[in-house]
């Protein structure tokens, strides 16, 4: 292999690396011979340079291959999977996973954990008591045989080389990066195993794709990468500039996704659930088209068999589904201070990031990977984009576990929910360029 400081040059003064020279780059960078900095180096200068579709295939077989490939073909069905880019409030695979599964679809997911102001599924679904989401191989293909659904913490040793990267990417400023993103996504979806993948890819404040400029050029490439290795990519964009829903945090997300499986779901989750429900009974082994599908998709939220469909899931993984009928039963913080509204007037902006950031301050997400989750804190904010609001009515309800941070974390909403004298269209949750 030549030298790393030969590749990292070659990228910085803008050259294409071969397939064989950047799968021995990774391959060095798993076994020691490569090291942090190097890497970093590297991620930069494909950041800053860019890499050919050729060298992002390269890219995303290497990673792939730097561990083990679920084998999910013994089950002779098609796995469907979704993957969000992150958002705040994001609570979709929750009420997705079991609604598409309802319809007769194999929903097989590895999930992510939260980190920095975006929460992970496998967080939230860690606050159902009992819920286990370490599964084993051999389980994760047994449990989607016998129901047709289930979501698992990412295991380690599928793209481990990816967890290296991103690990270091996080902390390096080279995450925005198309290629990049497209590789790690596309490599970790390749190893799980699945047959099809809808993409929700956030726009706007609360994600890190800010324009849809940028969101388009991803999913466009996520879809030609994911196309050129067999697995069927589809995208749709969704609205990050306000909080998705009203709950943000742990355990006030599930109970928000429980509602939303019982028909009273808010409008803009329940908008986003039947659109990547709609694509993702499409590419499944049902023969349904669109019509169908989202015919069935929107049945099943109302009829209760999505809702049967998630206390089978929970029980499955070892959770104690009676919080379904209870939701007292849910750990969810004690301490709640309301933001009032200052004056009366119409709701022009909720900012997702300030607001993520404030429920990661109460303890719902990470500020590193040690930091341990408090599964009950979090905020319902009631405020909309449109709304209009009289003086002193509450715009979001604080969930502490102490007096003092709830009102912390209230005055940093006051200063993320603005509102105007003028009247404003609400925001539409579905992203169209
Ligand atoms: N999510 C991932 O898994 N990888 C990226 O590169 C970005 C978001």
């Amino acid at each position: 292999m030549i030298s790393p400081v030969d590749i990292i040059q070659r990228k910085r003064d803008g050259g294409e690396h071969s397939r064989e020279e950047l799968t021995a780059f990774i391959e060095a960078f798993m076994n020691g011979k490569v090291v942090d900095y190097q890497m970093s180096a590297w991620l930069m200068a494909a950041l800053l340079k860019g890499l050919t579709l050729d060298e992002t295939l390269a890219l995303t077989d290497a990673l792939l291959e730097s561990g083990r490939r679920l084998d999910l073909t013994v089950l002779g069905r098609r796995v469907v999977d979704k993957h969000s880019t992150g958002g705040v409030g994001d609570k979709v695979t929750m009420v997705l996973g079991p609604l598409v599964a309802s319809g007769g679809a194999v929903f097989g997911k590895m999930s992510g954990r939260g980190l920095g102001h975006t929460g992970g599924t496998i967080d939230k679904l860690e606050s159902i008591p009992g819920f286990r989401t370490t599964v084993g191989a051999g389980d994760f293909v047994r449990q989607l045989g016998e129901i047709g659904i289930c979501v698992a913490g990412q295991s380690p040793d599928l793209a481990p080389a990816d967890k290296r990267l991103y690990a270091l990417r996080d902390v390096t400023a080279t995450v925005e990066s198309n290629p990049l993103i497209a590789a790690s996504i596309i490599s970790k979806k390749l190893a799980g195993g699945a047959g099809a993948v809808v993409l929700d890819i956030k726009v706007g404040s609360g994600s890190f794709f800010k324009t849809k400029g940028h969101a388009h050029g991803v999913a466009h490439l996520m879809r030609e990468v994911g196309a050129r290795r067999g697995l069927a990519v589809e995208a749709i964009m969704t609205s990050m500039e306000q909080p998705l829903g009203h709950a943000v945090g742990n355990a006030l997300e599930v109970l928000e996704a429980v509602e939303t499986l019982k028909g009273n779901g808010p409008a803009d989750l329940v908008e986003v659930v039947v659109a990547l429900a709609t694509r993702l009974l499409v590419l499944a082994d049902l023969d349904w088209d669109a019509h169908k599908a989202e015919a069935e998709a929107r049945r099943a939220l109302v009829d209760g068999s999505a809702l049967a469909k998630f206390r089978e899931w929970v029980k499955a993984q070892g959770g104690d589904a009676s919080f379904v009928d209870d939701p007292a039963l849910m750990p969810v913080a004690g301490e709640t201070t309301d933001v009032p509204a200052s004056h009366e007037g119409y709701v022009v902006s909720v900012d997702a990031l300030t607001v993520g950031k404030a429920v990661t301050g109460l303890g719902a997400g990470r500020t590193t990977k040690e930091d341990v989750i408090d599964p009950g804190v979090g905020a319902v904010v009631h405020a909309k984009v449109g709304d209009r609001v009289e003086a002193g009515e509450s715009l979001a309800t604080v969930y502490g576990n102490t007096e003092k941070s709830a009102r912390a974390a209230a005055a940093a909403f006051a200063g993320a929910i603005a509102i105007g004298d003028h009247e404003v269209k609400p925001l539409s949750p579905l992203v169209t360029m």
